[in-house]
């Protein structure tokens, strides 16, 4: 590939929590699970998930967990300023990392291909045309 790298960085409403990625994301996907619905107020959250080696954040977050539907829990960040919501899993702990695509500067960067939790979609919400669908999490 000739072209140049695309940048993924971004952060919260206010910019206080920042992010940027090198290279490309492992997989980019909506979840529709009811977690993200809650934790988001929204329909599904837009994820891409990135190898922490590649990711950089800036910023103090709040951390929420939640049990996690394999085990363990999941950890979502926020700002503590303006509570826009920006990334999964504990820095410097985990070895991947979710961001929320809804928080990238340039949001015509994501490109989602799977389409997870599918079960817990309401039916006001369409999945878009080409992802792969899965009931819940793929292995
Ligand atoms: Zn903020």
């Amino acid at each position: 590939m000739n072209s140049e790298p695309i940048s993924y960085a971004g952060g919260c409403l206010c910019g206080a929590v920042r992010y940027a990625a090198s290279g490309e994301p492992i997989v980019s996907g909506l979840c529709y699970c009811r977690d993200c619905r809650r934790a988001s107020g929204s329909a599904f959250i837009p994820f891409m998930l990135f190898d922490a080696a590649a990711i950089h954040f800036s910023g103090e977050t709040v951390q929420f967990r939640s049990p996690a539907l394999r085990g363990g829990e999941a950890t979502r960040n926020s700002c503590p300023k303006c509570g826009g919501l920006v990334f999964g899993g504990v820095v410097g702990v985990d070895e991947d990392h979710t961001i929320y695509a809804g928080t990238l500067d340039e949001p015509s960067h994501f490109a989602p291909v799977v389409a997870i939790f599918t079960r817990d979609r309401p039916e006001w919400v369409t999945v878009p045309p080409g992802l792969v669908s899965f009931e819940t999490m793929p292995d």
